[in-house]
């Protein structure tokens, strides 16, 4: 059940960047290739998030589509079912270009704006 360190891993990037504060809302960027089950990974992350300044803070995932760029005509294919294939010319050498995100986009705190961040999952 990868969710749960993924959960730890996010907890400790929005409580290092909250310092403190009080956190109401953290928004993930998840992409598609990296078969997140949401609602685990929510489960894991409201467990994770208890007794540190992350508690009660509601997890939003946003599902990144996962693309491919074919290496043999260059066209952009979207990636859904293994094997992947071109959908252009149905070569199967594709460079991907979309769908392997894993990262914390935003933070809402208490009593101010969204803080905007990126840090790498
Ligand atoms: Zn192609």
């Amino acid at each position: 059940m990868h969710e749960l360190a993924i959960a730890g891993h996010v907890v400790d990037i929005a409580a290092r960047h909250a310092e403190g504060r009080k956190v109401t809302k953290v928004y993930l960027k998840v992409g598609h290739l990296r078969q997140v089950v949401p609602s685990a990974l929510t489960f894991s992350f409201d467990l994770v998030a208890q007794g540190t300044t992350i508690e009660g803070a509601t997890l939003i995932l946003e599902e990144v589509p996962a693309t491919g760029r074919c290496r043999e005509c260059g066209a952009e294919s979207a990636l859904k079912t293994f094997p992947f294939q071109c959908e252009a010319c149905g070569a199967s050498s594709l460079e991907i270009t979309q769908g392997e995100e894993l990262y914390v986009e935003s933070l809402e705190m208490e009593g101010q704006e969204d803080e905007k961040l990126i840090a790498e999952g």
